[in-house]
């Protein structure tokens, strides 16, 4: 087996060479965070959801823009399942669910429908989604990235205005490898990491006993060698998967839940770096 190595390929290196590019913001929103993970099934929708309506508790006006187009999943998890509407044919008007104004490539298509796109496509798609919808007087608009560093990624680090970037993670060393790459790319592009998150970091029982299934401190450690904000651990919890499933976000269906607490403080946290 080869070993893993950490760092971007050099098909990677190359599009991120310095070149100029003009960075349109999103209208519509005072500001854009990503919410990233180098790594598919760490939690990375569960958390964008959940600090968007943690964000939304402590007084800020949100949207929601889930730019996984290859797997949609904000329909899922916020239970929408109607289609935008568009009064021109030009621009789309954003779905409101919880008072969130909400775009996802999956309210367009079917959900069963494989997405197989190119390169190209992709990157359309992105700009159809930041530059042709009607986002209205928004404080914050929180972006589900897909997962990895490919040409979303791209196009939002370099031609997107982008305030800053979370990074999602589990503590296993696997994920952490990845992470270490989602941190070059952001920092190669000059895209503000607003800090990382240890996602499914423990697991409580009935006892109190903590478990550490997936490892323990990685993520915090990656954070303090890369010189980034640790912004918090949020416990694997039988309550953010059942209220997920159920597409109401714990944040938003209980917002004094102990886990929404955690996700209070980092929403505060955020506020606080945007003012
Ligand atoms: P990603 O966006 O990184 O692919 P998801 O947000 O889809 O990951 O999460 C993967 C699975 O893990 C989902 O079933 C989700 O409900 C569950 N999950 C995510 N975070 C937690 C958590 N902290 N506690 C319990 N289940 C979680």
């Amino acid at each position: 087996m080869t070993e893993k190595k950490a760092g971007l390929s050099d098909a990677m290196k190359e599009k991120l060479a310095p070149r100029k590019f003009v960075k349109n913001p999103i209208n519509g929103t005072k500001h854009t965070l990503l919410i990233s993970s180098a790594k598919g099934g760490v939690g990375k929708s569960t958390f964008a959801v959940n600090i968007a309506f943690a964000l939304q508790n402590i007084g800020l006006k949100i949207g929601i823009l889930d730019a996984d187009v290859y797997g949609p999943s904000l329909p899922k998890l916020i239970g929408i399942n109607e289609k935008p509407q568009s009064k021109d044919g030009k621009f789309l008007i954003p779905i409101e669910k919880f008072k969130a104004q909400c775009m996802s490539m999956g309210f367009l298509v079917d959900e069963t429908t494989p997405m197989i796109w190119r390169g190209p496509m992709v990157i359309s798609a992105v700009k159809t989604m930041t530059e042709k919808v009607l986002w209205k007087d928004l404080d914050i608009i929180i972006i589900d990235m897909p997962p990895g560093t490919g040409d979303t990624q791209l196009t939002f680090a370099q031609q997107i205005k982008v305030d800053g970037a979370i990074i999602v993670s589990t503590p296993q060393d696997l994920a952490l490898l990845d992470v270490k790459r989602g941190i070059e790319m952001f920092d190669k592009t000059g895209v503000k990491i607003l800090g990382l998150v240890d996602n499914m970091s423990f697991f409580k029982g009935d006892d109190e006993k903590v478990y550490n299934i997936f490892g323990k401190g990685g993520v915090e450690e990656t954070a303090k060698k890369y010189k980034k904000k640790f912004l918090g651990k949020i416990p694997i919890h039988k309550d953010i998967r059942e209220a997920t499933d159920k597409g109401v976000p714990l944040t938003q269906s209980n917002p004094n839940h102990e886990v929404s607490l955690i996700f209070k403080k980092i929403a505060e946290i955020i506020k606080q770096d945007f003012q």
